[in-house]
């Protein structure tokens, strides 16, 4: 099996043949991806694609792997100097004159440290890309650190990721994984994946995975034990690196990479809610990602450095906000993007929606674009959702903010105004959901979903029928969400801010007066709410903490925390005072 439209070459290193590919401009800087186990290069083909259009992309089978030839004996032909004599050949042949950037994935990835880290390779790294896979050094000290320090916390940290490598263990018994591999295990991997990685099926894994992997089992066998029992002790990267890492990963735990910062000066974080094969199932992601990386490398800096809080958390990651042209949406837009996302931000108002991308654009979002879309229009929002699928991917938070204000009694408030109220504030929401939470669990990599209720879905009031309806409807709908979606990583949460100094005062209607009255009411509610002048901002805050946290449902200001407490230990107290006339 080739890639497609890639350039392919034979390098001979110690009596090995490995299968090397190329796509792109040779003259651009060279990207080199390494896979891992039990994978061939092809498990980077989406990324490679991706990638060719800016960088000169060099993939090889490692050997023992894919159309490269193994050596012989199997035993003692896997050691990292060996890999690193492969890869130090490669990178000869491919980029003789200019140090390449290395991108690694699983045992890729634990080779790549191998080569980062080594004194052969000083000069000819420029920079590396690390995915679920540590260093074996790194991996020892941490462990030795643990072991020597122990904590209950450290003993759980321990524990956790010693039941994560129970594969680990198995592939260190001789004969049976190979036996496995090219038996039944080898034909029911393709489908394993599926299931439990959501790998899209596809050519990929390729026909040789049974040999790749009964080769493979050597990797861990010529290296783990000796290098866990001696870790280097100067295995300091003497290249910048990128380090991503997967949160739903089932065979490395996040904790590994608590102490990576003493081998790596300069070290750029970003967390990823997927699983573990990202190459297969986040290419989008991880091409902007490394695109981002490389760009920044051979602009002369080492770090990218998206200021924001929870840059590492949402960097790269594609957000929707809907309602994103004013207040809280929009606040929510910039607070994404200075964490360095890619943002959409929605409106009916495109003028506005434009702006927000702009000013997105300029506070550090990775992308900003504007999408004009009314979220009462379910045809509007599926046109919109087919839209963003196809320019941008799936969107890993969506936040349901949209939404406007009615005030007035119940029997002033008409049928019609009922209509408008809910078509907006309860249909976007789930228009919302419908569309974009679909493929979010299709793809099976997690996500976050946000929907803005108010305090007013808790908090009755005589004033605000229809208002305090459709945002109650909005909290037990995102419960409901919330627990249908658990299984699959998506987190849902109600985010219910109190009075917030928005336009929303300004654009809020009144039922049951004539529009001189409505007007006054208007500047009188603006009026006060300036006077409480609680920022959007803060509520943006409160929305990424609350995705970081994954609460189910999310009070922001002091009365709406207030009410919400009121409403659980004191609902008498909060009827009364529902009784009372606002006076505007
Ligand atoms: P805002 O400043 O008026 O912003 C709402 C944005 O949503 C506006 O740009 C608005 O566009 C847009 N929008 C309205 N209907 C839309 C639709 N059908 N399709 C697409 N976009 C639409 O209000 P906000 O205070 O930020 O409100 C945001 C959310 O927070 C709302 O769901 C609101 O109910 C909720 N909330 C606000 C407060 C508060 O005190 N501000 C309190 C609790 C909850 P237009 O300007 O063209 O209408």
């Amino acid at each position: 099996m080739t890639l497609k439209g890639a350039r392919e070459r034979w390098v001979r290193t110690g009596g090995i043949e490995l299968c090397v590919a190329e796509l792109g401009d040779p003259e651009q800087p060279t990207v080199v991806l390494v896979h891992g186990y039990p994978d061939s290069k092809e498990v980077w083909s989406e990324v490679a694609v991706r990638l060719a259009d800016r960088f000169h992309v060099v993939l090889y089978d490692v050997r023992g792997h894919g159309r490269s030839s193994a050596p012989k004996p199997l035993r003692g032909g896997f050691t990292l100097a060996k890999l690193t004599d492969d890869f130090l050949a490669v990178v000869d042949a491919v980029s003789p004159d200019r140090p390449v950037h290395l991108v690694g994935h699983d045992w890729g990835s634990v080779q790549s440290w191998e080569f980062a880290t080594t004194g052969r390779t000083e000069g000819r790294i420029a920079s590396f890309t690390s995915m679920s896979g540590p260093s074996l050094d790194h991996f020892g000290h941490w462990i030795n650190a643990r072991v020597k320090r122990p904590t209950p916390r450290r003993v759980g940290q321990l524990l956790g990721q010693g039941a994560k490598s129970w594969y680990v263990y198995m592939l260190h018994t001789p004969v049976l994984p190979e036996l496995a591999w090219r038996g039944p295990l080898g034909k029911r991997w393709p489908k394993i994946l599926q299931r439990i990685e959501k790998v899209p099926a596809g050519d990929y894994p390729t026909p040789s995975l049974p040999t790749d992997a009964a080769h493979g089992a050597w990797l861990y066998r010529d290296n783990v034990r000796v290098r866990l029992l001696h870790p280097r002790p100067d295995a300091h990267a003497h290249a910048p690196v990128q380090l991503i890492t997967p949160e739903g990963d089932a065979f490395l735990s996040e904790r590994l990479y608590d102490d990576l910062e003493q081998w790596v000066p300069r070290l750029t974080r970003r967390t990823i809610p997927a699983k573990h094969w990202v190459p297969r199932t986040r290419p989008d992601q991880l091409a902007d990602w490394i695109e981002e990386f490389v760009t920044t490398v051979e602009g002369g800096r080492t770090e990218v450095k998206a200021t924001g809080r929870h840059a590492e958390r949402f960097g790269g990651q594609l957000v929707l906000v809907t309602g994103a042209g004013s207040g809280i949406g929009r606040a929510t837009a910039f607070a994404f993007a200075e964490a360095g996302a890619r943002v959409v931000a929605v409106d009916r108002d495109a003028e506005a929606a434009t702006r927000t991308a702009e000013l997105a654009r300029l506070v550090g979002a990775a992308g900003a674009w504007a999408e004009t879309a009314d979220v009462s229009d379910e045809q509007a929002m599926e046109k919109l959702a087919e839209k963003v699928h196809r320019d941008h991917g799936v969107v890993d938070v969506l936040v349901n903010n949209a939404g406007i204000g009615l005030s007035g009694s119940f029997f002033t408030t008409t049928t019609e105004d009922w209509r408008t109220v809910l078509d907006v504030n309860l249909w976007g929401v789930i228009h919302g959901c419908r569309l974009f939470g679909a493929r979010m669990a299709e793809r099976g990599q997690g996500g976050h979903i946000v929907n803005i209720a108010s305090a007013a879905a808790y908090q009755p009031s005589r004033a605000l029928p229809a208002y305090s309806t459709s945002k109650a409807a909005v909290l037990m709908l995102s419960e409901c969400l919330r627990a249908e979606l658990a299984s699959q990583d998506i987190g849902v949460t109600a985010v219910c801010p109190g009075f917030v100094n928005t336009n929303i005062t300004s654009t809020a209607r009144f039922t049951g007066v004539d529009e001189e009255e409505a007007r006054r009411r208007q500047k009188r509610s603006a009026h006060l709410y300036g006077l409480r002048n609680y920022p959007p901002e803060k509520v943006a805050d409160a929305i990424l903490d609350a995705v970081v946290r994954n609460v189910a449902v999310a009070p922001v200001t002091p009365e709406a925390r207030g009410a919400h407490f009121m409403s659980r230990y004191m609902p008498g107290a909060l009827r009364r005072i529902a009784r009372v006339e606002p006076r505007l």
